[in-house]
């Protein structure tokens, strides 16, 4: 059976829309409404869980989305700052906000958000929620209008003007976001033959290909192109046996040195990793952090970024091969800390690079933040698939297929 629900869609190909405001601002009734339901989002302990709660939803025409409910920005005490800290994390990931203003007006808090949604560049507009109770003041509207913020009045108790607030985040969405994604359906046309390259050895899973092998298939059957797949050892057999040259080649970065040695030189090859570099951050950006490898030093700290978190295997990519390769490129004795999931230091630093991991679990807007919060910072951030490829010496050839500047 198929499923279309928008829970079905990848977490990192939904959209996420942050639901922020302060307390009885009517957050959750909100995304109630918007969802067409009547029962309350609520988390399995209320009150004092510290994650933001998350509804995903088919809002068309921009398609799955992800509603997260948050705190109050007014939330007070201990746990009211760690609630206000999990607020700040879905911010960091939030495509698009809507910022929930309750009876009494906007609040000094809400004012605050205002400022900090603009600096996080976070596409946004406010929503009056119980404007069957209180209409907004013109004092508030003349503040929104100064600050150029959007707003909708409505009521998600009484389901006023709840498609109005659908249309605001339509029309709020950037184009980027409106687009299909981008892997590689800029590097071949309909018709081409396009290699997979996918080794099955013991860390891969189960019975299934990963997310990254299943969405550049996707892409290559809607152009309309042909996808052929094939362990590294069945490769050379494979390329013999085509009556055409392909278009191009994607590896496995890990398998990267034995396909490049396969692969004839005139044939364009990259690897999955750097196709993830290009569409969820930016591939100029991380090929410039690879830079600082070599400018590493005995006791240099790298830190090692997944996305998500897994069992480790005895030669985990990110624990133990990437470390091993980092050594031995750099000769250096190098200090190496790690971090899983939504952990991401803020004391950036103290690391001389950063080498984050494919990031096909992240959404852009949430790899892209942490992209800039490495730039803001003055720490160099590459990724699994640059690293490996330049610690095995061929960076160039698997960045040939772009245009880079
Ligand atoms: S660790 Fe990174 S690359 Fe690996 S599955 Fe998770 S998000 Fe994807």
């Amino acid at each position: 059976m198929t499923d279309n629900s928008a829970a079905a869609a990848p977490r990192a190909m939904r959209i996420n829309i942050g639901i922020i405001g302060c307390r009885n601002a009517g957050k959750s009734s909100l995304i109630n409404a918007l969802c067409g339901q009547e029962v309350a989002i609520v988390s399995p302990q209320a009150g004092t869980t510290t994650d933001a709660v998350a509804k995903p939803y088919e809002l068309l025409p921009l398609g799955p989305v992800t509603f997260f409910d948050t705190a109050g920005l007014d939330d007070e005490g201990e746990l009211g700052q760690q609630r206000i800290k999990a607020t700040r994390r879905v911010l960091a990931k939030a495509d698009l906000a809507l910022l929930t203003v309750g009876a009494q007006g906007l609040l000094l808090a809400d004012k605050t958000y205002v400022a900090e949604l603009k600096e996080l560049n976070i596409p946004f507009a406010v929503v009056f929620n119980k404007t069957d109770l209180a209409k907004p003041t013109q004092a508030d509207l003349d503040w929104l209008a100064k600050q150029n913020v959007p707003f909708v009045c409505a009521s998600a108790a009484k389901n006023i003007n709840i498609d109005q607030v659908k249309q605001m985040l339509v029309s709020l969405a950037p184009t980027e976001l409106k687009a299909d994604p981008l892997l590689a359906g800029d590097l071949f046309a309909k018709g081409d033959i396009v290699v997979l390259v996918v080794p099955i050895d013991f860390s891969a899973p189960k019975g299934r290909l990963i997310l990254p092998q299943v969405q550049v298939l996707r892409e290559i059957l809607d152009r309309g192109a042909r996808g052929v797949i094939a362990k590294e050892t069945e490769l050379a057999a494979m390329l013999n046996d085509l009556k055409r040259q392909p278009a191009l080649v994607i590896t496995d970065s890990q398998a990267i040195k034995k396909v490049a040695a396969i692969v004839p030189p005139e044939i364009p090859l990259t690897t999955f990793s750097i196709l993830f570099a290009r569409a969820k951050g930016d591939l100029n950006t991380l090929c410039a952090g690879a830079k600082a490898i070599d400018n590493l030093r005995d006791g240099s700290r790298v830190l090692i970024a997944e996305a998500c978190s897994h069992h480790v295997l005895s030669d985990d990519i990110g624990k133990v091969k990437i470390p091993n390769w980092l050594r031995q490129y750099t000769g250096k004795d190098l200090r190496f800390e790690f971090c899983q999931g939504s952990d991401f230091p803020e004391d950036l630093e103290q690391f001389s690079l950063v080498v984050h991991c494919g990031a096909c679990m992240l959404n852009r807007t949430e790899m892209v933040h942490r992209l800039n919060e490495c730039t803001r910072r003055g720490v160099p951030m590459a990724n699994y698939g640059v690293v490996i490829s330049k610690t095995q010496g061929i960076l160039d050839r698997v960045l040939s297929p772009f245009k880079l500047k």
